[in-house]
């Protein structure tokens, strides 16, 4: 709980950032804190609570950094979590699924795979998830923002953090 979400002025999620630049960011008056961790940082002359969501007052251009597909990028999209079956697990656990099968054209892309347990992916098959009556949790989605450290135990998110995300 050392990191907080940075909002563009229009509360789209731009990164995630250490806590204390969002706390100078606060003192500088850039961003409006939108949540709080239940935890106070003494400043020289005020304690202020240490923000979770800041939004940035003002437009600010902000380049999005592209995000390179790649599978441990995916897992982080994807929370190493199984999008059919909501099992999570570590990379070595988790496989990939094209949502289209690669034999009927689907593609290798952020919209085309999706994080999924080695049941689900053998359960699933060469099918859609129509056919295979397998519903998505949530349809697969280019990120523009993943948490800094995707290592393995990084989907620590807040749940503070959940309104923003999507
Ligand atoms: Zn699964």
């Amino acid at each position: 709980m050392d990191r907080t979400l940075l909002l563009n002025s229009t509360y789209e999620p731009i990164t995630v950032i250490p806590w204390r630049k969002a706390m100078t960011l606060v003192v500088l008056d850039k961003v409006e804190a939108l949540a709080h961790y239940d935890r106070n940082i003494n400043t020289a002359r005020r304690s202020l609570r240490l923000p979770a969501v800041v939004r940035l007052n003002r437009r600010v251009p902000w380049r999005r950094p592209r995000i390179r597909f790649n599978r441990r990028a995916v897992f982080a999209r994807d929370n190493h979590t199984c999008q059919y079956c909501g099992a999570r697990g570590t990379s070595r656990e988790l496989t990939f699924d094209h949502v289209v099968p690669r034999s009927r054209g689907g593609q290798t892309n952020w919209t085309n795979i999706v994080t999924c347990c080695v049941p689900c992916n053998q359960i699933k098959g060469d099918r859609t998830p129509e056919e295979a009556d397998m519903a998505l949790r949530v349809k697969p989605f280019t990120p523009y923002w993943l948490p800094e450290n995707n290592s393995e135990r990084v989907a620590a998110t807040s749940e503070l953090w959940e309104p923003y995300l999507w």
